[in-house]
């Protein structure tokens, strides 16, 4: 909404898929630069790996995955070793299409050659990942759950998680994958678009029942079988802010391109949907963290042959409507600036009038089916909004008032607690240590010089080893130099971007490298990236200790 003109800054920018205005310079816009990127299949399976060498207890919630087609060989050479060393193991894969969704091109495979390379999703780069053949079942079906998280801030990292998601059903009974039934997607796939078109398929009412259902209802039946469920909800949350947190250190190079620090820009926010499946023994395991996560609160029906209508949905009004109210109350403009409340409230309020009086004009010349349907539009957009609470009724929304100042202290006494539940902070002291890559991402922006550009040159990565002091008679700066083109032409040519020079990833590669060298002696990995990083921050901060000192002299 612009209420007082598109070219006045507004409080908040609501994009319907991705960032992508560069023209904000302040307010709150609900995408991060990048995420779309960061969250495609092979990003989150390469950034889950990299934190899976440094810590592979902490990150076992994702499952094994190679990328189709450059691992094929690795692929097909790790499934053989592992079988050998273990004949009774008879794995099933699964292949997923980089930016697919909704189940688009996805098949099981029992062995590596039934991979399909040609044809034109089979040629597009894929995952190929291990099926988790043992989920958790209820009613004999197996299900996923959709859990919504807000990304409040990526410096300090803030993450909230809501108290509740959805849970989608398959609508054939399941059974442990074989080649007679490795097809059948409503036995395997969980995809609400898939299983909508299964004549099993049942709409309910309730929020207890049916294909969809919300999550606290599975947990309050697992509670009547007498499992823990508070565990399960400290390993979810411990899997999401796990999987955060290896999300950050390329939102983060994504951020400074796009919103230099120092330069006026807006601060961002995001919604994501996170896709869990829980195992028998009820381990969480990341299936796909989804950027765009649909908010749609009515399903569509089939009324007669070919003819459709939107009905409410209330298991998704439940869930999504407090998701999307919350996350407007945890990011309100007031809550930082008071003192401009009535400034801010105004542009709060002033959707409703205009919003009602064009549907109500909409809805006065139409005919009585037309009508009703969107009467039904109508009063379920309306819904919506005082879900939102931000009014009570529909004769209580306010003109621009006077007495607005007061209204936000009421507002907030007449909502229902918050959904979303701060989860970061609030852990930090439990998995700081996991934020390793998260320093390295650091230097690596340190070196970028060029603002606006997601990729270090030769020159950048040759000042990092002079100013760390990582070069001696072992390690020749034409040493550098080959490491630098050797990692840097590997990771182009994967064709992840067209841009040249060393991405994040690639500069991850070659600080492991020189961490491995460097520090031979300590047994861990993550022991090596640690001491280097310790290392380089030390050398640059006594580097810029002598500068000012230079500076003052
Ligand atoms: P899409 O983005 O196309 O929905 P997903 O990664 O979410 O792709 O996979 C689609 C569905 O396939 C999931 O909802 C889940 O039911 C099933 N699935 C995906 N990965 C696995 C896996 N590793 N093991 C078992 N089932 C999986």
């Amino acid at each position: 909404q612009f209420p007082l003109g598109r070219r006045l800054p507004c409080d908040i920018y609501w994009h319907g898929v991705s960032f992508h205005d560069n023209n904000i310079f302040s307010g709150q816009v609900n995408k991060f630069p990048g995420m779309m990127e960061t969250v495609r299949k092979i990003t989150l399976s390469r950034a889950m790996r990299t934190m899976q060498d440094l810590f592979p207890l902490e990150y076992n919630f994702y499952p094994r995955s190679w990328i189709l087609p450059e691992e094929l060989s690795l692929f097909v050479d790790e499934v053989r070793t592992m079988k050998d060393s273990n004949p009774s193991w008879k794995p099933t894969f699964i292949v997923k299409p980089d930016g697919g969704c909704q189940g688009d091109g996805i098949y099981l495979i029992k062995d590596p050659s039934d991979i399909r390379l040609t044809g034109s999703i089979q040629s597009r780069p894929a995952v190929v990942q291990e099926y988790i053949c043992n989920p958790l079942l209820m009613d004999k079906l197996k299900f996923d759950i959709r859990l919504y998280v807000l990304l409040k801030s990526l410096e300090p990292l803030e993450i909230y998680i809501a108290k509740d998601g959805l849970s989608r059903f398959c609508t054939e009974p399941y059974q442990e994958p074989t080649l007679k039934n490795l097809h059948q997607v409503f036995m395997h796939l969980t995809n609400y678009s898939l299983n909508i078109h299964s004549g099993n398929f049942i709409h309910s009412d309730s929020v207890n029942t049916g294909s969809k259902r919300t999550f606290s209802s599975i947990l309050c039946r697992l509670s009547s079988r007498g499992v823990d469920v508070k565990k399960v909800w400290s390993d979810i949350i411990s899997l999401v802010i796990k999987t955060i947190i290896a999300l950050t250190p390329e939102l983060k190079v994504y951020y400074q391109s796009d919103i230099p620090a120092g330069k006026p820009g807006p601060t961002c926010f995001q919604i994501l949907g996170f896709d869990i499946l829980l195992t028998k023994t009820l381990k969480p395991m990341l299936l796909e963290v989804n950027a765009n996560p649909s908010m749609r609160i009515e399903h569509e029906q089939e009324l007669s042959p070919g003819v459709f209508e939107n009905v409410p949905s209330p298991v998704d009004e439940e869930v999504k409507v407090a998701v999307i109210r919350d996350t407007l109350r945890l990011v309100d403009p007031q809550k930082k600036k008071r003192k401009d409340i009535h400034l801010s409230f105004h542009t709060y309020l002033l959707i409703f009038p205009t919003q009602l009086q064009s549907l109500h004009a909409g809805l006065a010349g139409m005919k009585d089916k037309q009508h009703k349907h969107h009467s039904l539009k109508l009063s379920l957009k309306l819904k919506f909004y005082l879900k939102l609470g931000s009014c009570q009724s529909l004769q209580q929304v306010p003109e621009a008032s006077k007495e607005l100042p007061d209204a936000p202290k009421s507002l907030e006494a007449a909502l229902p607690s918050l959904c979303l539940k701060q989860v970061f902070p609030k852990y930090s002291k439990q998995f700081g240590y996991l934020r390793l890559v998260d320093r390295v991402a650091a230097l690596f922006i340190r070196f970028l010089g060029v603002k606006g550009t997601t990729k270090l040159g030769p020159t950048g990565f040759r000042t990092f080893i002079r100013n760390c002091k990582l070069s001696n008679s072992n390690f020749s700066m034409a040493a550098v130099d080959i490491l630098y083109i050797d990692i840097t032409r590997r990771w182009n040519s994967m064709g992840i971007d067209k841009e040249s020079g060393m991405c994040l990833q690639a500069f991850v590669e070659a600080f492991f490298c020189l961490a491995r060298k460097k520090y031979k002696s300590l047994p861990q990995l993550h022991e090596q990236v640690s001491s280097l990083i310790e290392f380089c921050e030390n050398r640059l901060a006594a580097l810029h200790g002598k500068r000012l000192v230079w500076g003052c002299g």
